[in-house]
């Protein structure tokens, strides 16, 4: 069987295309979709991550402002911080990188409105996915339903088998996937570290999506033939060979999985290319529906 490689950039272009179609009709309105991102302390992938959403941002017309915070802030002054940005009407999506500095509990989240929590970090958003009314899920969990749909692959009816139950991942996707709308409606399974004979389980998927952060822990005779991979894993591998030293890979054995799959994302490449233009797209929706003159 020839398998289908999922490539992230494509899509990516493809809703970034739509970032921008809506930001440019939103601005026509006199509304400019605005991102806030929340950096406590400066971890050196958040800075990564800020500025490249930043830059996006400028791209498609997405206005991104940085508000940073010391490391050395208290809860309360992240709280604060998060009360203000949560009640300012030009302030349309809220994220704040994680991790958090040590001694901030991610509770000082909660302080995001639901309407503003476009990268779906708070429990309230979390409990409108599992009750299946509309809300944000964490981008990285919207990014594999989207890599599903816009690649074209039904979902509906389809045993999905999930590896790994983390509430930025596992969780929210599983309760999207339940959902009763299109793109949705799929029979769901989740495993994660006490699930006995974790082969048993992938062996039934029609689609598997591996989200364990475990160096290539699927391996090809885990797989069932024409299975659909989806690979969140992002793990880095020494590797001698590579001017770094190191190379990244997923959760699959990806080499192991060509021949069998009938279609699997790479890591790098995949789903990860997703998120940056999904949060950007969650922010102009979230604008869109400040809109009081929209018909
Ligand atoms: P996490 O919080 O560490 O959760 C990992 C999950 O996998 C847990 O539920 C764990 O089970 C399960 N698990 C681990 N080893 C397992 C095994 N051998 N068998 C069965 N289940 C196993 O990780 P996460 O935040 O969800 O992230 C998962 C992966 O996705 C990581 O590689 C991360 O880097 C990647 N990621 C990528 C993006 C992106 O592309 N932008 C974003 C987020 C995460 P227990 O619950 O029993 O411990």
């Amino acid at each position: 069987m020839e398998t289908r490689i999922l490539k992230g950039r494509p899509i990516a272009a493809e809703i970034r295309e739509e970032v921008s179609v809506r930001s440019t009709a939103l601005r026509d309105r006199g509304i400019v979709p605005t991102l806030s991102i929340v950096q406590i302390g400066d971890d050196p992938a958040s800075e990564i991550y800020s500025s490249s959403i930043q830059k996006a941002g400028d791209k498609r017309g997405v206005n991104v402002v940085l508000s940073r915070l010391s490391g050395e802030s208290s809860a309360a002054q992240v709280a604060g911080l998060i009360a203000v940005l949560g009640a300012d009407p030009s302030v349309h999506g809220i994220i704040a990188l994680k991790p958090l500095p040590h001694g901030i509990s991610s509770d000082v989240l909660e302080g995001i409105p639901p309407a503003k929590d476009v990268d779906g970090a708070t429990v309230r958003n979390l409990g409108l996915l599992v009750t299946g009314r509309p809300a944000y899920a964490p981008c990285t969990a919207q990014a594999v339903v989207e890599m599903l749909v816009r690649s074209g692959i039904e979902i509906s009816s389809r045993h999905v088998v999930i590896v790994g139950r983390s509430p930025v991942v596992g969780r929210p996707l599983a309760n999207m996937l339940l959902r009763k709308a299109d793109n949705a409606n799929a029979t769901v399974t989740v495993c994660h570290t006490r699930t006995r004979d974790l082969s048993t389980h992938t062996r039934t998927a029609d689609i598997l999506v591996a989200a364990m952060g475990v160096p290539e822990a699927i391996r090809g005779d885990m797989l069932a033939d024409g299975v659909v991979i989806v690979d969140v894993g992002v793990n880095r591998i020494d590797d001698a060979s590579s001017e770094r030293g190191y190379r990244v890979v997923g959760d699959v054995a990806f080499d192991e999985a060509l021949g069998v799959a009938a279609a699997i994302t790479p890591v790098p490449g995949g789903v990860g290319t997703l998120t940056t233009s999904l949060l950007l797209l969650n922010t102009v929706d979230a604008a869109m529906r400040t809109d009081t003159k929209a018909s």
